[in-house]
């Protein structure tokens, strides 16, 4: 075990690197992978799914076939073609777009980063929804930027808040809000079309840029999501998207698809954070796209999670006390639990961990550590069975909460 030591250089820090703390996410990780804990805390991809033999296969045509390219340095915007490929991707969800706006980024984490670098100095105010996703909020803490949450209900960001929290930050330096409209990390839930024409509308009245963070959209389990607010709107939306979630997140390939000044910007940051990025995987994600059923895999990995989903709501339903409720989420990873009142997710932790079950407490997804009431629980990782054996353990300790 790790000891905690004291840190002799806490002086030379520079005054950002106080924003840098751990995530509760992961310290919560190094219990929840013992074997006899079914952990419903992660957001890890399925990538067992895959047929790894085929990528195998593709990785070692890709290195007879292109090894000098693909283990020379590239450029910091990424490969043009894989950029072209990337177009027809978003143009799944109905996205408009040149693959000269289109920025290769190191999974979409390293967007947040490098469009926080460009953006944000300390103190100006990055508007999120509440609860928010938590590596995005370490980002904006790590740039020492002012998180102001705006409320959410389950369908999603609310237009008036946002408009009322726009007004009452008036004076303020409000760079940019921050939303992931679909299937959003941690609460499940997606923004509804008619939301998604207000918002855009009170953007446009209060000069607002959007950061639309979509990781999830194409993991979709009833039916087409409402567009992303990028495909109406390419102005004052920059576009995240990832293929961690719908090929292998351990391949750190993401993209950010930006208004051109914005973009010139973002290669520049791009150039210095990393010089180049990964021809390797650049051209694995390409090579996969070219030579995959792709669009077969992603129908595949859906039906995996929505089988998933389908279980943890049945468990949730058969087993959680009155007074629990949760989001029923349309795509994605995450359902969003609140306990019943008196109850707090946090202190609660340990006693499930003790049980056997790990979940991640609401008050990581705040940038103010509120959220005690609220955790966040995920059906993508674990089986079917594991899951109604988790969702059990968790009421168990829920219900002997309650009773206390
Ligand atoms: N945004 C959201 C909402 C996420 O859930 C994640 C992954 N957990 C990311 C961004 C980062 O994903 P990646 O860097 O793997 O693309």
């Amino acid at each position: 075990m790790e000891t905690t030591r004291s840190d002799s250089h806490l002086d030379r820090y520079a005054a950002r690197a106080r924003g840098m703390v751990a995530s509760e996410i992961r310290a919560l990780f190094a219990v929840a992978t013992r074997p006899e804990i079914v952990s419903l805390a992660g957001g890890m991809p399925f990538v067992s799914a895959l047929p790894l033999d085929d990528v195998g296969a593709m990785l070692q045509h890709l290195i007879e076939t292109r090894g000098a390219q693909a283990l020379q340095y590239g450029s910091a915007q990424g490969d043009p073609e894989l950029r072209e490929r990337i177009c027809e991707v978003m143009a799944l969800e109905g996205i408009t777009a040149s693959p000269e706006d289109v920025t290769v980024t190191v999974g979409s984490q390293q967007a947040l980063d490098l469009l926080t670098r460009i953006f944000i100095d300390p103190g100006d105010v990055v508007l999120a929804e509440s609860p928010s996703y938590v590596g995005a909020l370490g980002t904006f803490a790590a740039y020492q930027a002012d998180v102001v949450h705006v409320p959410m209900d389950s369908l999603g960001l609310i237009p008036e808040a946002l408009r009322e929290t726009l007004t009452n930050l008036r004076g303020r330096r409000v760079k940019f809000l921050y939303t992931i409209p679909t299937f959003q990390n941690p609460a499940g839930v997606t923004l509804s079309t008619a939301r998604r024409r207000e918002i855009l509308a009170i953007a446009e009245e209060f000069d607002l840029l959007i950061i639309e963070d979509n990781p999830y959209g194409l993991l979709s389990f009833d039916g087409h999501p409402p567009r992303p607010l990028r495909a109406d709107e390419s102005e004052r939306v920059i576009y995240l998207g990832s293929f961690s979630k719908t090929f292998a997140s351990g391949l750190r390939v993401g993209w950010a698809l930006a208004p051109h000044a914005v973009r010139a910007k973002l290669v520049l940051a791009a150039e210095s954070a990393m010089l180049s990025h990964s021809n390797l995987t650049q051209l694995a994600v390409r090579e996969f796209l070219a030579t995959h059923p792709w669009k077969e895999q992603v129908k595949s990995f859906t039906e995996l999670y929505r089988e998933r989903r389908d279980a943890m709501l049945e468990s949730l339903t058969a087993h959680m006390p009155e007074g629990t409720t949760w989001t029923r989420p349309g795509g994605g990873f995450f359902v969003w639990l609140t306990l019943p009142e008196g109850l707090d997710s946090k202190a609660m932790a340990p006693l499930a961990i003790a049980n056997r079950v790990a979940y991640v407490p609401g008050t990581g997804f705040y940038a103010d550590g509120s959220g005690h009431r609220h955790m966040r629980i995920s059906f993508c990782y674990p089986d079917p069975t594991q899951i109604q054996e988790g969702v059990r353990r968790l009421a168990e300790v829920i219900h002997a909460e309650v009773d206390l």
